[in-house]
């Protein structure tokens, strides 16, 4: 299919990019364009204008930010797979950035996207909603709001994100040792997700926060049966060999997936 007619501006910064949005009603962010563009070739997006961000080197990085880890919204999943300092201060992210489509998607598409995006589907979104994540958001006049994740992912593709605003960066909390583990089920290798559960160990006691995106609308075929499986207590820093490891296809060792605490995790 091709896509409706719309007109294309590079933007060389974030100012710039917003102050565009503002002045164009219809205009619509491209990053990696690896959602976006699919969507418009079957019509199910028609902006007048792309406002092309993927030269904004500034918003591609992965640092260290005291508890956190900041992620500019421009880096790859590519980047935030192989990143030394998510994999080791939040393996959970790298982790499920690796099991993103194929090396291509990887390569091109953006965590950022992914974000700004909200497919339930998505590899990113169960994460981000487990480990408590915030969305840096940037609008007209300087002006700067940071989103839990809870908040963040209103529904179905809906972000809170105003047509002028700019995701820029997500910070993920660091795990300090904290138990981790993210299942994603799928038929065909390389695919979204048709279920996917996140789970990160609480801290002080606190239950593990568990979640997983709604079904996405035409996606399922039959009934995703819920199996329940009795886990060994671990304590922090114990691995164990996950149920997703015989299907990883990555580098991922078994003792990255850590399972979590006592009881049923539905699958
Ligand atoms: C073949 C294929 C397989 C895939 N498989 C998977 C998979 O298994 N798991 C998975 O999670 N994803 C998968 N994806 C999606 C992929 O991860 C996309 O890269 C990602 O969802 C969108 O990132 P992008 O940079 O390409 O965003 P774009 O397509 O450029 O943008 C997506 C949306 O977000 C908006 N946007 C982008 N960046 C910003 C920003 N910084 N601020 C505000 N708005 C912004 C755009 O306006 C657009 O509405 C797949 C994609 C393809 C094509």
């Amino acid at each position: 299919m091709i896509p409706a007619p719309f007109e294309y501006q590079r933007a060389d910064s974030v100012e710039q990019a917003i102050e565009v949005l503002s002045a164009n009603e219809d205009a619509k962010i491209l990053a990696g364009g690896h959602s976006l563009l699919p969507l418009m070739r079957l019509r199910l997006a028609r902006p007048s204008l792309l406002v092309d961000i993927s030269r904004v080197r500034d918003l591609s990085y992965v640092r260290e930010d005291g508890d956190a880890v900041a992620i500019g919204a421009l880096t790859t999943h590519h980047e935030v797979a192989n990143s030394d300092a998510l994999q080791s201060l939040c393996p959970i992210v790298p982790f499920a950035a690796s099991e993103v489509g194929d090396p291509q998607v990887r390569h091109v598409g953006t965590i950022g996207g992914s974000v700004a995006h909200a497919d339930p589907a998505s590899d990113l979104q169960p994460v981000l909603l487990a480990l408590g994540a915030e969305m840096v958001v940037r609008g007209p006049g300087g002006a700067v709001r940071t989103v839990p994740a809870a908040a963040f992912f209103r529904g179905l593709f809906e972000p809170d994100l105003a047509p002028n605003e700019i995701l820029t960066e997500i910070r993920v909390p660091k795990l300090a040792g904290r138990g981790w583990s993210y299942i994603k089920f799928h038929r065909r290798a390389q695919d979204w997700a048709m279920v996917a559960v996140a789970a990160v160990a609480g801290s002080n006691g606190s239950p593990a926060a568990r979640t997983r995106p709604p079904r996405r609308p035409g996606r399922t075929r039959g009934r995703v049966r819920p199996r329940t499986r009795s886990r060994a207590p671990s304590t922090a820093g114990s691995s164990r060999r996950c149920s997703c490891a015989g299907r990883s296809r990555r580098r991922w060792p078994d003792s990255r997936c850590r399972s979590l605490t006592t009881g049923p995790i539905p699958v």
